[in-house]
């Protein structure tokens, strides 16, 4: 495998940033989460890069537009680099659950396009998310798929119904460090 095929995918709200019921709508209200980009940035030494796959309801509820979501990213990617880490790219649904599109997760779209996008293969692909429907989009396309507890995660864990073979940790970091261990076994 070619370093330029090491990939993880990773949600956005409640993997990342702190999540909020209230939608994250301003670049002020997107916050890390502790140690997550450091996270972000030991899978880049490790030759990974890194894709978000996002649903966005918020742009088609009408509750931020795209450049609100643009200058949230601008601020991510910038509090990434600033400890050494770096996000290629974000692939993000507009939609809301009405408009039934292919791209809301727990739908595949969005990691169909990464798939296309980066070549890679989805078995040696992790998919880490907060919530059941990152983790079913992944196993859709035969991801292997980590839950985080951080975000929805301890009310998803404790709703049941994973797919099979999810792992589970505490928080991004201990995602990376487990799987970055994983990888010498
Ligand atoms: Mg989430
Ligand atoms: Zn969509």
């Amino acid at each position: 495998m070619t370093s330029g095929k090491k990939l993880v995918i990773l949600d956005r709200d409640g993997v990342i940033n702190v999540d909020s019921d209230a939608f994250i709508k301003t670049p002020d209200e997107w916050v890390p989460l502790p140690g997550s980009l450091e996270a972000i940035a030991r899978l880049n030494q490790a030759g990974y890069r890194i894709a978000v796959a996002s649903n966005q309801s918020g742009i088609g509820r009408g509750l931020f537009d795209m450049a609100t979501l643009n200058a949230m990213h601008v601020k991510m990617n910038r509090a990434a680099a600033a400890v050494g880490g770096r996000i290629d790219a974000v692939f993000f649904c507009p939609h809301t659950a009405e408009d039934q599109c292919e791209c809301r997760k727990p739908k595949p779209g969005l990691l169909q396009s990464i798939i296309e996008r980066f070549e890679i293969d989805p078995a040696s692909t992790p998919v880490v998310g907060d919530a059941l429907r990152d983790l079913q989009a992944g196993a859709a396309l035969g991801f292997p798929t980590h839950l985080v507890l951080t975000g929805k995660g301890k009310k998803t864990l404790a709703a049941g119904g994973l797919p099979e073979g999810t792992k589970v940790h505490d928080d991004l970091k201990a995602f990376a460090l487990t799987f970055l261990a994983s990888l010498s076994e």
